[in-house]
């Protein structure tokens, strides 16, 4: 075989023109790779693989043999999305014989599959008569030329036989859950594949090599301050052995940067006549499909560092690059997405968000609500589906994304939004007006906010004040800790924003899913892990910053402060100490300070008497309760509906909790998302909570419910339903019940 640079350049000049038929490439790729046959199937959709052109084999069975995803060895390459290399292909056990496709004569097989944004678009093989394995020269050169064909293939004709086109053109639905209600209907955008502008083939190697490199040094100088502005992070447990290990994890990960392993690797990529992007994204995509088969943690975990820094240096070397423009109410979908990257995203201009693995209690679900967007989760498959220039209708009212809508179905979507917004205009009446239930019973409803953006929503919606500021929120969207004076401003527009109503301050909730750029974290269970509070404790000089923070805010005004997943008396304790400390050094101090906490760990409650003492305020976080209490990850979509808030253990919980605080005369409130269902809160009025705190978009709906509930009538069937639904895992259904028959509006 040739170096596949001769075929770069031929592609290039094929690229010249608009479209370039398959029979074209595949005469053109069997010439300049001396084989007798090769041959592209390309994905259907409907995961079936269809001979889309071939040199070699009989030109009658183009558009005609088609093998299913996992069928045959064309299948399974697709299915494994893994190189085949076969010397007697015939007798392989996967084989599938095609008697259409004239293929007897050729023993040798080499198939790899063609890919692009980690989605398995087709298949490239070539076959020759005599049996013997592949070099490993002649796998990367045909796995070059199966990048450059993923690139082509949108371009080129897809097929020269009968065509459906490429892909899939029916409309789907992917059924997922709720992550914010309402209803975007857009283009479609696709997270992690913004850079559709890179060049693919370099005039000039020589400069690309040159490029990479300058731009690695760069990324790894970079990396190098980064790490020493995080002076703590090596050190992420206080055994001196654990110091060491973490030390080790992020000594490798700087290894990895500096890595001539790889980056090697991708300049002889860039020799073959690719650009520096391209030769990345192809190392990049090489290492996913590698790390797909390796089960050793330590390797994987290695495999996964270089993959990541493979990103950044696209990243870095794509900074001038033309990005892609959103569209104006583009509809985003996304394999995973942190809450940062939808905080940017949203800056961008989308209307609606899906995202195949989230959940609605995971933090992606909760800025979603902050920002009013329409969002699904745990609709998997739609990113193997979605083609570029699909629409999208993200319906978060039932939890589904529906791809390529019929034309009908759009228009009903679209008036189903009117309608929507005509509703919300006529909650607007509600704003001004105190929430109470029919028979009077007071409720205040106060908002979760992160963002300055969401300060406006205290007016928009009437909001009795702000029952939980995530403090770590802006940090997120800055991607950097900010100084004690920035802090400082930030808290003091929330205090000023607020005017006379309370705002409760949670003291940094980092860790878990919450992570600042250049954590590094090793932890199997981040959720439970090194966070919140433990960071805060650990490293009280960074909280210590932070009350220092909040306090200068405050200045004359009154102070509430909260600390995240507290586990003992002595944790919450020792937060307090350092609050009141730092309180007598600054001046002027504020009028009054209250101290609480989140009750997020189930084992506080079995340390009440001496919590309740020592705790100005408790707030409910009810997301991570209920992941705590049921031991079921708030994160993972198939778990979303497992259980329920609305459930015996947790009222059983709550009702002692209030009956303690009641008694010790300490004002609980409530502040996970289930705050914002107006059935949940409905319930949580019912069972004698009085202040709630929650998402914007649910202030109007639940105030609007409350409205007209009855909750002296309410508790006693609340009552009759908890003692008739013993052992259930969800007492909603006959709660439910009851709401509609008094037409409330759930
Ligand atoms: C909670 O856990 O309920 C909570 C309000 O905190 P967060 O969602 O930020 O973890
Ligand atoms: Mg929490």
């Amino acid at each position: 075989m040739i170096p596949p640079h001769r075929i770069v350049a031929r592609l290039r000049d094929m690229r010249a023109k608009t479209t370039v038929p398959l029979s074209d490439l595949v005469r053109l790729i069997a010439a300049e790779l001396v084989s007798e046959v090769c041959s592209i199937y390309v994905n259907r959709g409907g995961d079936v693989m269809e001979l889309a052109a071939t040199e070699g084999l009989n030109t009658l069975a183009v558009g005609r043999t088609r093998l299913r995803v996992g069928e045959g060895i064309i299948g399974l390459c697709a299915a494994t999305a893994s190189v085949m290399n076969l010397p007697d292909a015939q007798n392989h056990p996967a084989f599938a014989y095609r008697p259409e496709t004239g293929e007897e004569p050729f023993a040798s097989m080499l198939a790899v599959p063609v890919r692009r944004s980690g989605r398995t678009l087709g298949v490239l093989a070539v076959q020759n008569r005599a049996p013997r394995h592949f070099t490993e020269d002649e796998i990367d050169e045909l796995e070059t030329v199966a990048m450059l064909l993923g690139e082509l293939l949108p371009t080129a004709g897809g097929s020269d036989g009968p065509s459906e086109g490429l892909g899939g053109t029916v409309p789907r639905v992917f059924a997922g859950t709720t992550l914010m209600t309402g209803i975007a209907i857009g283009p479609i955008i696709v997270h992690g594949t913004l850079r559709t502008g890179i060049r693919l083939l370099a005039d000039d190697p020589e400069a690309e090599l040159s490029r990479l490199h300058e731009t690695a040094e760069r990324m790894q100088r970079g990396l190098d301050e980064l790490i020493a502005g995080v002076p703590h992070a090596t050190a992420q447990a206080r055994r001196p052995e654990d110091v060491a290990a973490s030390r080790e994890v992020l000594e490798a990960y700087r290894l990895v940067a500096a890595d001539a392993g790889w980056l090697r690797r991708v300049g002889d990529v860039i020799r073959s006549g690719l650009t520096a992007e391209a030769a990345v994204q192809r190392v990049a995509s090489e290492l996913h499909d590698r790390m797909r088969r390796i089960s050793d943690p330590y390797l994987r975990e290695r495999l996964a560092d270089i993959e990541d820094m493979a990103e950044r240096l696209l990243t870095a070397l794509t900074g001038d690059s033309p990005v892609q423009a959103v569209p104006p109410g583009a509809i985003l979908l996304a394999r995973r997405l942190g809450p940062a990257e939808l905080l940017d995203w949203h800056a961008r201009g989308i209307a609606g968000v899906a995202i195949e693995e989230a959940s609605p209690a995971g933090h992606a679900a909760i800025v979603a609500r902050a920002l009013d967007i329409p969002a699904v989760g745990g609709t998997r498959g739609m990113l193997d589906t979605a083609q570029p220039g699909d629409e999208a209708i993200v319906d978060g009212d039932e939890g589904q994304l529906m791809l390529r809508p019929e034309a009908e179905l759009r228009q009903n979507y679209a008036r189903a939004r009117e309608t929507r917004s005509a509703q919300h205009a006529a909650w607007g009446e509600l704003r001004t007006r105190p929430a109470a239930t029919a028979d009077g019973v007071r409720i205040k409803l106060m908002l979760n906010v992160g963002l300055a953006l969401e300060l406006a929503q205290l007016d928009r919606t009437g909001a009795d004040g702000i029952g939980l500021f995530r403090t770590e929120i802006a940090m997120l969207a800055r991607g950097a800790m900010a100084d004690v004076a920035e802090q400082a401003s930030i808290y003091a527009r929330a205090l000023d924003a607020a005017g006379d109503r309370p705002v409760l301050f949670r003291t940094l909730d980092l860790g878990a899913d919450k992570l600042l750029p250049g954590t590094v974290t090793d932890e199997e269970n981040p959720a439970m892990g090194w966070r919140s509070i433990r960071i805060g404790l650990d490293r009280p000089a960074l909280l210590r910053r932070q009350l220092r923070a909040l306090l200068l805010a405050a200045g004359g005004r009154p102070l509430s402060v909260m600390f995240p997943m507290v586990a003992t008396v002595a944790e919450f304790r020792a937060a307090k100490n350092l609050l009141v400390a730092e309180a007598k050094r600054i001046r002027p101090a504020p009028v009054s300070l209250s101290i609480g906490t989140m009750l997020e760990v189930p084992a506080l409650m079995w340390q009440l008497k001496d919590l309740l003492r020592e705790a100005d305020f408790i707030s409910v976080g009810s997301n991570d309760l209920l992941q705590f209490l049921f031991a079921a990850d708030r994160g993972t979509p198939s778990l979303a509906d497992r259980y329920d808030i609305l459930s015996q253990p947790m009222f059983d919980l709550l009702e002692q909790l209030l009956n303690m605080a009641n008694a010790a005369n300490v004002p609980i409130s409530l502040c996970g998302e289930a705050a914002s269902r107006p059935l949940e809160a409905l319930v949580l009025a019912g069972l004698g909570l009085t202040s709630l705190s929650m998402a914007a978009s649910g202030i109007l709906p639940v105030k609007a419910l409350l409205a007209e509930a009855d909750l002296g009538a309410f508790r006693p069937v609340l009552t009759a339903i908890r003692r008739g639904g013993s052992g259930a895992a969800s007492l909603r259904e006959p709660i439910t019940t009851w709401a509609r028959e008094r037409g409330l509006p759930l």
